[in-house]
């Protein structure tokens, strides 16, 4: 059931975000498809935080002067940066752009690079919230998963995370082979014991050029069925709801004002600059939006930006029928649904009548009022046809 506990108000300005991407990590999970990658030789952090000031100057010159909502630091694994690279940073875009103090400032890290002393750095750095990389509450799964850590480095993380930042969140995946229900609510009922006010809960999925993608081809490696990942999902809807933790997305749970201000600019298609490798952005001007992304290979990203300042592949103006459509694609994860004055201004029209018709009698879509529409339960499951359908 959608709850209508009140998020982080939407008051139309949904803000301007600066992502940094770190795409080392110590192994490769079976399962990632992000921008990761592993080198058995130390990294050279002095001459990538040097790239990454360079690529901001070049992000400056496109946005302007701007007041920076929130800072994410993702990857690959950021938590294998030495604290002094994590500062240097975030001083440098507090240097580029207006940081008002307080702003969200998340920093992504795996339980098994985690030590306290390195979150003590991160935290004097200026990181205010870490979301980490848990995954697994089974010494079993996280193994199946690849993961560096065990359970009881998971429980530590969350432990000196709870301490040492003012907000902190943890990711776990489900809908695993051969997951029940039954096992699924033992062990999410533990992680919501360990949660302070975030979770991010995201059911295992088969992407194309992972280790996993080979196996499932191979029929090596079953994941549930649509029936099954339906029953998992409707028992993480109502334990998270239980613990006051509904859904604000489909992965993402808070209690009410928790929410990543970070994703929820994302989501509610605000801009934000992406720097470092194969980071992507979105960022107006000139009353158009521009979609950037960078060179995704982290040593040839470095030579790039060396050279010429950047490490941009991609610079591409948006016409207004596809930021519509990017609009809708964002805004219908979230439970607040969609701004329907905005998708008409920018789209031109409204949904084709008949298409919606049919999605709300069947039940996958409904209207807030007027103003707003959004999916129901069913609709989330289904996200991509309803947005396809709607876009069309
Ligand atoms: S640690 Fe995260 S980013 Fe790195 S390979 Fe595993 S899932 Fe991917």
């Amino acid at each position: 059931m959608l709850t209508d506990a009140p998020l982080l108000p939407d008051t139309g300005e949904p803000g301007f975000g600066l992502y940094v991407h770190w795409p080392f990590c110590a192994a490769k999970c079976p399962y990632c498809d992000f921008n990761s990658h592993v080198r058995h030789t130390p990294v050279d952090q002095q001459r990538f935080t040097q790239a990454f000031l360079k690529e901001m100057d070049t992000m400056r010159s496109l946005t302007g002067p701007r007041t920076v909502t929130s800072i994410f630091l993702g990857g690959g694994t950021p938590s294998l940066m030495d604290p002094a690279t994590v500062e240097a940073i975030l001083d440098g875009i507090a240097a580029r752009w207006h940081t008002p103090a307080g702003i969200e400032v998340t920093m992504e890290a795996n339980p098994s690079s985690v030590e306290a002393e390195r979150f003590c750095g991160y935290r004097s750095a200026g990181v205010n919230r870490v979301s980490l990389g848990v995954q697994a509450l089974n010494d079993r799964d996280l193994k199946f998963l690849g993961r560096l850590h065990d359970v009881a480095d998971a429980l530590k993380a969350i432990r000196l995370a709870r301490e040492i930042f003012p907000r902190m969140s943890f990711d776990l995946i489900y809908a695993r082979p051969n997951q029940t229900v039954e096992e699924w609510e033992r062990e999410l009922n533990e992680a919501v014991s360990y949660a302070v006010d975030h979770l991010s809960l995201y059911q295992l999925t088969i992407e194309e050029g992972t280790a996993f993608y080979g196996l499932h081809k191979a029929g090596k490696l079953i994941v549930p069925d649509g029936d099954q990942s339906a029953a998992l999902y409707e028992a993480t809807q109502s334990i998270t709801e239980g613990f006051g933790m509904p859904a604000y997305e489909v992965s993402n749970h808070a209690k009410p004002g928790a929410e990543s201000r970070h994703n929820l600019t994302y989501w509610r298609y605000g801009d934000y600059a992406g720097i470092g490798p194969g980071a992507h952005g979105r960022i107006s001007r000139d009353r158009t939006k521009i979609a950037t992304a960078t060179e995704r290979m982290p040593e040839r990203w470095l030579e790039q930006v060396e050279a010429n300042g950047h490490g941009m592949v991609e610079h591409e103006i948006l016409e207004r029928e596809e930021q519509a459509d990017e609009l809708l694609l964002m805004g219908l994860r979230l439970r607040e649904g969609v701004d329907l004055a905005r998708w008409q201004q920018l789209s031109g029209r409204f949904p084709n009548p008949a298409r919606e018709q049919f999605l709300l009698e069947h039940g996958f879509i409904e209207r807030l009022g007027n103003s707003r529409l959004r999916c129901t339960p069913a609709g989330m499951l289904i996200l991509d046809a309803v947005v396809a359908d709607l876009a069309c």
